[in-house]
């Protein structure tokens, strides 16, 4: 079977060759406003899918994943082709601006389908038309943005297209390394409404949320989680030789809450992220600046701890933790016989 070149923007690429350059969206007084892309055409035929990072680009993990996935992959062993955007918003990374964009001051994650507005939503608008809704596939990856601390998930906007609900399903199990969450109707759970992953779902693409790192870091262990995520999902699509593995049971979130300090001053943290945490349990104290302790923060219902803010000052309403309410993922034939078990564990020892 025959292979073809694959055009994005203005950037080609010939079969077993890499194509990169820039997407233009517009410009500021000083600069243009555009977003790198990498086509990298594999020698056989197979899916296309697409990665994106740095639609918060203060995430840096994602960032760094998707550079180190294309420096290591070779066109010559891809069936299909790959779209990578390393930093949706070059601004952002420019300037080391956490959740918005400097130039107008929107979320790229909360704006989606984007427009023919200000520039955020040109470039949200860009990104979907040109770029994502061109590939079957998309991986949204993301993090905990600067000042907050998160435990790695993946997660998919079902549509009620069974078709698509059920491959998001097996991407979202095949990246996060013990929890998903699929949204039912885009309110409650992330994905949410007006979020890329979302918007891209909506138009036949199945797009997962892939979240891993935070707090402004760059730590290794984050870095693999994503990077095992993306080969995973490769592996499963047949992109690449080998067999997916997930690393051992899975459970599936049902909801989440946020619990917030009522008081000010100092704040100490007695939790990390995903940690285990009971009904009315302790997970921060707070002192005021006569260091007496003036509250004790707790949580009124148990979960896992999936975000941590890591501010040592606070206000009354800041957020402290945000808990995941979960249940073991039900039995799943799409991925169910990549779950390692207990034995695998101890004959791979
Ligand atoms: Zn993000």
């Amino acid at each position: 079977m025959g292979k073809n070149a694959i055009t994005v923007g203005d950037i080609t690429a010939q079969p077993g060759e890499i194509g990169q350059g820039f997407i233009r969206v517009g410009e500021t007084a000083t600069s243009a406003v555009q977003f790198p892309i990498v086509i990298v055409n594999g020698s056989n035929p197979g899916p296309s899918l697409c990665l994106t990072a740095g639609v918060h680009a203060t995430e840096y993990a994602p960032i760094e994943s998707v550079l180190r996935f294309l420096a290591e992959i070779d066109p010559k062993d891809l069936s299909g082709t790959i779209v990578a955007v390393p930093v949706v918003s070059m601004q952002m990374f420019a300037s080391r601006c956490g959740f918005v964009s400097p130039i107008d001051g929107l979320n790229l994650n909360k704006i989606a389908p984007g427009g023919d507005g200000s520039i955020s939503e040109v470039l949200v608008r860009t990104l979907l038309d040109e770029v994502i809704t061109k590939c079957k596939y998309h991986i949204d990856l993301h993090a905990g943005d600067l000042g907050e601390m998160l435990w790695a998930f993946a997660g998919y906007p079902l549509t009620g297209n069974s078709e698509l609900d059920l491959e998001g399903e097996a991407l979202s199990r095949l990246y996060s390394p013990r929890l998903i969450c699929l949204s039912q109707d885009g309110a409650t759970l992330p994905p949410f409404s007006g979020s890329i992953v979302h918007s891209a779902a909506q138009r036949g693409v199945v797009s997962i949320l892939a979240e891993s790192g935070g707090n402004g870091t760059l730590e290794e262990e984050d870095v693999r989680v994503h990077l095992h995520g993306i080969r995973n999902v490769m592996r499963y699509l047949r992109m690449v030789v080998g067999q997916p593995v997930i690393p051992g049971p899975q459970i599936a979130a049902t909801g989440r809450e946020v619990t917030r300090a009522k008081r000010a001053g100092l704040l100490r943290l007695k939790v990390g992220v995903g940690e285990e945490i009971k009904d009315g349990q302790v997970v921060a104290e707070i002192s005021d600046v006569f260091g007496r302790i003036i509250e004790e923060v707790q949580v009124a219902r148990g979960g896992i701890t999936g975000l941590v803010w890591s501010h040592k000052a606070v206000n009354t309403g800041d957020p402290v933790v945000r808990c995941w309410y979960t249940k073991p993922a039900p039995r799943f034939a799409k991925t169910e016989h990549y779950v390692a078990t207990a034995e695998d564990a101890c004959a791979h020892a």
